[in-house]
């Protein structure tokens, strides 16, 4: 856990969230501004700061937050119908929050654009 991280407070339950999925390495819930009908971060319980950190991950911690993905997508009706999954690393990506997550959105048709 990393002092100050609002998703390390998150995952010890010290700020509230509405949690869809957890598992020994992964944290899951829904984004407090969606965009989409289903917003759901996908977050490691280790703290690494994004992308560019995933070399302190194990990768078996990694790699569960990709099973968890398919799994999450399942449960919320979406594994079929389609979703993304995507990850904002550094200040062009426009990351917000200094913590590895990913987000799975779908629900809707989602656009071509990626930008
Ligand atoms: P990013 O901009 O890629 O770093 O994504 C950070 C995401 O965290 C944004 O989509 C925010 O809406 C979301 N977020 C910020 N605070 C909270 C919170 N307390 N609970 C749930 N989601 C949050």
């Amino acid at each position: 856990m990393s002092d100050n991280c609002l998703f390390c407070k998150i995952i010890a339950g010290e700020i509230p969230s509405q949690k869809v999925w957890e598992d020994a390495y992964c944290y899951a819930f829904r984004d407090i501004n969606p965009q989409a009908p289903v917003h759901v971060l996908i977050v490691p319980k280790r703290h690494v700061t994004g992308l560019n950190d995933t070399g302190a991950l194990p990768d078996q911690e990694l790699s569960a937050c990709l099973h968890a993905a398919r799994q999450i997508a399942a449960q919320e009706g979406v594994g079929e119908s389609g979703y993304r999954l995507l990850s904002n690393c550094g200040p062009h990506a426009c990351q917000s929050v200094q913590h590895l997550h990913f987000h799975l959105l779908g629900g809707k048709q989602l656009s071509e654009r990626m930008d």
